[in-house]
């Protein structure tokens, strides 16, 4: 299993940090922060094969660039291996409405040559998805929403069942301990630096037994990683282009 994180950083882009956005084995993207086409390029990945997309929630910063991502995968279109639509998975409540927007947005009506298929899956949070390979399981994060309401928002689990492998991220969330009983023992955490300070994603990591922890939706100079590790020694702060394997 290969993450490449292709952005850490919080809602908006800094130089040399784009916005919290990572790839699993390739082809699933999780979020699309604002640059996700150049930053994939930047960091030998291929957009052309990214074949799903899970958004863990629909606040801007996680789906800015959809429209950037459907209009390449257009213009790129002969060379796709997959001829399957891109998989759009994400919370149920907005899902349609931000995937027909962001097709509006790129005018499909007054031109009718692009044509954007997508396979849209709105989830439920406590809903199971099936990929080809993998499975997705997900909970409900604890994030709270620009109203003072609370957004669906989405914790998943992705478990490749041919090889057992699997990994675990947040998405945004406060300090939420049902993320460590689905985070048991996991090789790898992602997790939220910015709503949960980073002392409380330490906290999940320790809850969960997990192997290795990794931050993101963080500036890296706004977190003291000793008083992190103290609690959960084998904690990282993740950086663009980082990649791990497991
Ligand atoms: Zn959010
Ligand atoms: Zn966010």
């Amino acid at each position: 299993m290969k993450i490449v994180f292709i952005g850490t950083g919080a809602c908006t882009p800094e130089i040399g940090q784009e916005v919290a956005s990572f790839v699993i084995n390739g082809n699933i993207l999780v979020d699309t922060g604002w640059c996700n086409v150049l930053k994939m390029r930047e960091y030998g990945l291929d957009p052309m094969d990214i074949r799903y997309l899970i958004l863990t929630h629909l606040h801007q910063d996680h789906y800015l660039g959809l429209p950037q991502l459907l209009f390449y995968l257009w213009a790129h279109r002969v060379s796709r291996k997959s001829v399957s639509p891109l998989v759009i998975i994400g919370p149920s409540q907005h899902l349609n409405e931000i995937v027909a927007a962001s097709k509006a947005f790129l005018q499909i009506k007054r031109f009718s040559e692009i044509v954007l298929e997508t396979d849209v899956v709105p989830l439920v949070p406590g809903k199971t998805y099936k990929g080809a390979d993998f499975v997705l399981e997900t909970i409900a994060a604890k994030h709270f929403s620009g109203g003072g309401g609370m957004e669906e928002a989405l914790s998943c689990k992705i478990t490749y069942p041919s090889t057992a492998q699997s990994m675990v991220f947040s998405g945004d969330t406060s300090f939420h301990p049902p993320l460590a009983e689905l985070a048991r023992k996991t090789p790898m955490l992602i997790h939220d630096a910015c709503h949960s300070a980073p002392a409380e994603a330490a906290r999940i990591a320790q809850m969960a037994d997990a192997e290795r922890l990794y931050l993101i939706h963080c500036q890296e100079k706004a977190v003291m990683m000793d008083d992190v590790r103290r609690i959960f020694p084998r904690a990282f702060m993740a950086r663009d282009g980082l990649t791990v394997e497991l």
